[in-house]
């Protein structure tokens, strides 16, 4: 046999983010919502998404509902375990991001430096921070998962807001203050933000 038929094809390059940018006609960027818990990031996040898709953008949700149950089954929520589970976030972030996909991380991410972590990973230039602003007496009075009924009873430690500090973002790229407007309006106006960024 001759060696030459032992030779691969040789690829001129390989696939890069913005040949797959282009496939999905979108530029891919990491939207990341940070809050309390029950401040609206996930409900926000969630109907961003169904009207970005419906837009005919391809985004992807990451929440804790997908990450931790999933490959981030093994942490807590102790200072390092939210450090590693923040840091494996942003680094499935990247990936997305990669593939030319509009990820948008809904977590608590309750410090700067955790932030700012986050976005070292990704790359400053693809990471846009939105604060999902609502006042801790407005979450509470929520108290979706009725977790802050539990933090106040002392039966959860370290609960952010409660027991944990919430450092809020000093210069978020878009702020939303949930108590002053409906989902809808939170959704469109984040929505608005976003096509800035993301179309072609
Ligand atoms: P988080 O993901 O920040 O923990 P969730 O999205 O799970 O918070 O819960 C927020 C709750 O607040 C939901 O029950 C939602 O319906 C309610 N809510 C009320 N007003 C708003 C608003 N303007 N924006 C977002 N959520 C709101």
């Amino acid at each position: 046999m001759e060696t030459t038929n032992n030779i691969h094809p040789i690829f001129d390059r390989l696939l890069q983010r913005a040949d797959r940018e282009k496939r999905l006609n979108q530029k891919a960027k990491v939207f990341w919502f940070t809050g309390l818990s029950g401040s609206g990031k996930s409900t926000i996040a969630q109907g961003v998404e169904r009207k970005l898709y419906n837009e005919g953008f391809f985004p992807q949700v990451l929440d804790g509902d997908n990450i931790r149950i999933g490959i981030n089954n093994n942490l807590g929520f102790s200072v390092e375990d939210r450090r590693e589970n923040i840091r494996r976030i942003a680094e499935v972030a990247k990936l997305y991001l990669n593939s030319g996909i509009i990820t948008l991380n809904s977590f608590i991410s309750p410090t700067r430096e955790i932030r700012s972590f986050a976005k070292s990973i990704v790359g400053e230039e693809d990471f846009l921070e939105i604060f999902i602003n609502t006042p801790l007496e407005v979450c509470e009075s929520r108290d979706v998962k009725g977790l802050y009924k539990k933090a106040r009873a002392g039966q959860i430690k370290g609960f952010t807001g409660i027991d944990s500090p919430y450092e809020p973002p000093e210069n978020p790229d878009l702020e939303i203050k949930t108590a002053e407007m409906t989902v809808e309006e939170a959704v469109e106006k984040v929505y608005g933000f976003m096509l800035d960024h993301i179309s072609k």
